[in-house]
C-alpha cells in the first residue's frame, strides 16, 4: 500500500471567480495534467466556481475536494494592544450547498465593492487617479474585487513592473494604497466550515509574521474553536519554512495540508501537484487527505 503522504494531493488553488486568473476547467486541467492524486478549489470567499470544478474534474476523472478561503481578522485574545491581523482559514470538503457557510461568505464578501472604491480614493492621493474601473474590469466576479485586482491594474499602467512590486510599494500595511478591514471572526469562520461538513486549516501560517508567542496562541485559539490543521508546504512558504512547521504541526497535534496556492501562470510560480511530497519533509506526517481519500 503506498503511504498517504507521498500522495500528490493539491489542495489550495484560485480560478477568476476570486482572485486567479484561470477559469474552473483550466485549472483543473491543469492540475490534472500536473498527475495530482487530489485537487482542491479553494477561491477566497465565493463558492462560485465548485460546480464547475466538480463536473470538470469528473470528466477527467480527477478525485476533486470542493473547498473555499476564508479571510478572517483575528487578535490574540487579551492582546489589546495590536490591531488585528488578516488570517486566512481553509475549509477542505465542505458540502457547497451548506446554507450557513454560503450566508456566512455573504457576509465576508459585502465589503469589498466599498473598500475597493477607498483603495481607488488612497491611491489617488499617491497621484495614481481613476484606477478604480481598471480594478474592476480585471475583477470576474466584482463582488470579490480585491487588492490582486489593483496590483494588475498597476502593472498594466506600467506604474510597476510586476505584482509583486505593486503590493510592496503600494497595497500592504504602511503603503499609500492600503487600508484595514474587518473581515469574518476566527471562530465564525471555523464554524461555518465545519457546519459544512468540512475540516479547517490555516492557510501559509508563516506568512502573517506573528513570531513565536502569537502563533501558539492562534493555534491554541484555533483548535479549541474546532481547528485541525495547517498547511505545511504551500507556495506561500519559501522552502526553509516546510520543515519548521512540519515541527509545529506535530506539536499541535494537527493534521498537515500541501497546495500550491496557485493564483495563474503570471502571479504564481509553482503550479499545482509540483510542491514537494509531505513525505519528503516529514515521514510522520499525518496528511489531511486521510479524512477524504
Ligand atoms: P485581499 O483579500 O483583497 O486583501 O487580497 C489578498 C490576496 O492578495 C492574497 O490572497 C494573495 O493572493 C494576494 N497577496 C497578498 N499579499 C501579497 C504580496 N505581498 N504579493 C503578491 N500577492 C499578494
Ligand atoms: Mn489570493
Ligand atoms: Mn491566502
Ligand atoms: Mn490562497
Amino acid at each position: 500500500m503506498i503511504a498517504a503522504n507521498t500522495l500528490n494531493f493539491d489542495l489550495h488553488n484560485h480560478t477568476a471567480a476570486s482572485d486567479g486568473t484561470l477559469s474552473a476547467l483550466e485549472l483543473v486541467t491543469l492540475a490534472h495534467k500536473n498527475s495530482c492524486d487530489g485537487f482542491a478549489l479553494t477561491d477566497h470567499d465565493t463558492l462560485l466556481n465548485v460546480g464547475a470544478a466538480h463536473a470538470a474534474a469528473l470528466q477527467c476523472g480527477l478525485n476533486f475536494i470542493a473547498g473555499v478561503e476564508i479571510s478572517v481578522s483575528w487578535r490574540a485574545e487579551g492582546d489589546i494592544d495590536s490591531a488585528s491581523k488578516t488570517i486566512h482559514i481553509v475549509g477542505l470538503n465542505i458540502d457547497p450547498t451548506d446554507k450557513t457557510l454560503i450566508a456566512g461568505l455573504e457576509s465576508v464578501r459585502g465589503g469589498r465593492l466599498v473598500r475597493g472604491r477607498e483603495i481607488a480614493r488612497l491611491l489617488a492621493l499617491a497621484d495614481i487617479p481613476d484606477i478604480f474601473d481598471e480594478a474592476l474590469a480585471l475583477a470576474e466576479n466584482k463582488e470579490m474585487l480585491g487588492r490582486p485586482h489593483f496590483a494588475r491594474a498597476l502593472v498594466a499602467r506600467g506604474i510597476v513592473k510586476d505584482i509583486h512590486h505593486a503590493f510592496r510599494r503600494y497595497l500592504t500595511e504602511g503603503n499609500p494604497g492600503y487600508l484595514p478591514h474587518k473581515w469574518a471572526s476566527l471562530a465564525d469562520a471555523v464554524k461555518w466550515i465545519v457546519s459544512a461538513g468540512g475540516i479547517a486549516v490555516i492557510a501559509h501560517p508563516g506568512r502573517y509574521r506573528l513570531g513565536h508567542v502569537g502563533l501558539n496562541s492562534l493555534f491554541i485559539e484555533f483548535k479549541s474553536v474546532g481547528g485541525q490543521s495547517i498547511e505545511v508546504v504551500t507556495g506561500s512558504h519559501s522552502p526553509s519554512e516546510y520543515a519548521p512547521f512540519a515541527r509545529l504541526c506535530k506539536e499541535f497535534d494537527f493534521y498537515a495540508s500541501r497546495g500550491a496556492d496557485f493564483h495563474g501562470y503570471a502571479d504564481t510560480p509553482t503550479e499545482p501537484g509540483k510542491l514537494p511530497r509531505l513525505s519528503e519533509i516529514d515521514r510522520d506526517l499525518r496528511p489531511v487527505w486521510s479524512h477524504f481519500q
